[in-house]
């Protein structure tokens, strides 16, 4: 078994998450129920931000916020210095609601709309990553209607895709994100925008996977983009002065997974950047990255109570809990593995093997294949790890069930920061039907 974090089991036998008795906060904010470990995600942020700290490097940690989006973590990231990504008006209104600092928001997508352009003109954020040539056209037209400044990345693709064990390389990138670096599109990009008037291109950007477990195609990305824009120096005399390497750290899910330490994959970034400088010629740019999951993922442990269990003679056990591919669509939709425990039997051995099943009406609908547990009873409380990151930031009504509360737990204090959904809210927007007089 594995903790994370804070994680401990109690003097009762229970598993605790930041000095809090897990079975108690389920007790008193029922279930389903997020827990976030807060001073993991601080741990985090700073060990990325000390890592180029220690190098003397000029740097931005942004957290890449559709891994978990509420006004409470947008707070705990401001309070850590950290930069926020936000991918749509929804994220940016909930990040000003949040009191961020807007120098500080970077906005990314691959279709915002005018509405959300102008969003980001009117609050003057920090800066907007471009996607694609349509954007830019928006870009130009809005920056010099409102006659105001914009600083933007350019979002490139590479060539290098990074998976969870390994990474390929590729000509060219099918990929609904960001300009080609080596057809061409990268440079016409450059050519489009780095004289404008009102846009100030600070750099390029690219985001080349998720649950990246070695550094290697950071190092490759980095050298391509730094490449580039050594040659566009050479080419018109312009420095970009910032390269974005996006996110995509690894964090374990199951014991299958190795992740490295934050400061691993920074070290190997800075060490790349600052050779591939060198040899170029180019002046030092300022490295940004860009975590989601590896902040939020394992800082984040979903509660559940079983309920029904069913025995499939010789073939398996099936416990069902009070949520499911609800508040966790990763397993149903790409086969996602998670670990878990019995949150009031945390010390008992696991001498059996059950299906966790959610209350979802899709067969599917299994959060765990195989789980070790002690044997399991109705009313047991279900601890699943590493559900911070892409879990109630995916979260849905279907069969309309309420959306899950959540809850920060942290130096042995816990305090609830987005409530559970009420019956009521489930129907808020419904509107009823004037029903129409039928004939015959
Ligand atoms: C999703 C995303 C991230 C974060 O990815 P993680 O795997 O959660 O670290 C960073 N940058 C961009 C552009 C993204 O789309």
């Amino acid at each position: 078994m594995h903790l994370y974090g804070t994680q401990k089991i109690n003097e009762k036998g229970h598993l605790a998450i930041g000095g809090t008795d897990a079975v108690d906060l389920a007790k008193e904010y029922g279930t389903p129920l997020f827990v976030y470990d807060i001073q993991l995600f601080r741990d985090r942020a700073r060990a990325f931000k000390k890592t180029f700290e220690d190098a003397g490097i000029g740097y931005q940690v942004a957290y890449a916020s559709k891994a978990f989006s509420s006004i409470a973590i947008y707070q705990v990231a401001a309070q850590e210095n950290l930069s926020l990504d936000v991918v749509s008006g929804g994220e940016l209104y909930t990040a000003l609601q949040a009191g961020f600092p807007k120098e500080k928001i970077h906005f990314h997508g691959n279709n915002k709309s005018e509405e959300e352009l102008r969003m980001a003109f009117k609050e003057e954020i920090g800066c907007i990553v471009v996607d694609n040539f349509y954007e830019i056209s928006q870009l130009k037209k809005l920056s010099e209607e409102l006659a105001r400044p914009m600083n933007i990345l350019l979002r490139v693709t590479p060539g290098i895709e990074a998976h969870t064990h390994d990474y390929i390389t590729t000509g060219q990138e099918d990929s609904k994100f960001g300009f080609d670096l080596n057809n061409g599109q990268a440079d016409l990009a450059f050519k489009e925008t780095h004289e404008h008037q009102f846009l100030n291109l600070l750099g390029l950007h690219c985001h080349i996977g998720s649950q990246i477990f070695d550094t290697a195609a950071f190092s490759m990305a980095a050298e391509k983009l730094v490449g580039k824009m050594a040659q566009w120096r050479e080419e018109t005399g312009y420095t970009c002065p910032v390269l974005n390497l996006g996110g995509g750290f690894g964090i374990r899910y199951t014991a299958e997974d190795e992740p490295l330490e934050p400061s691993v994959y920074v070290k190997d970034m800075i060490s790349t950047v600052k050779e591939t400088a060198a040899v170029q010629d180019y002046p030092l740019p300022e490295i940004w990255i860009e975590p989601g999951r590896s902040l939020v993922g394992d800082a984040g442990t979903t509660l559940y109570t079983i309920g029904s269990m069913k025995e499939v003679p010789g073939t398996r056990k099936y416990a069902a809990v009070d949520g499911g591919m609800s508040d966790n669509i990763r397993p149903a939709l790409y086969g996602a593995k998670y670990s878990s425990l019995i949150a009031n039997k945390a010390e008992a051995a696991a001498t059996e093997q059950y299906t966790i099943a959610g209350k979802c009406c899709e067969s599917g609908d299994k959060l765990i294949e195989q789980a070790d547990l002690p044997l399991a009873e109705a009313g047991d409380i279900l601890a699943v790890f590493c559900t911070g990151a892409y879990g109630y930031s995916m979260a849905s009504n279907y069969n309309r069930l309420a959306r899950p509360a959540v809850v920060f737990a942290e130096n042995g204090n816990h305090q609830l920061v987005v409530k559970r959904e009420t019956l009521e809210d489930l129907v808020k927007q419904d509107m009823s039907y004037a029903l129409q007089e039928q004939k015959g």
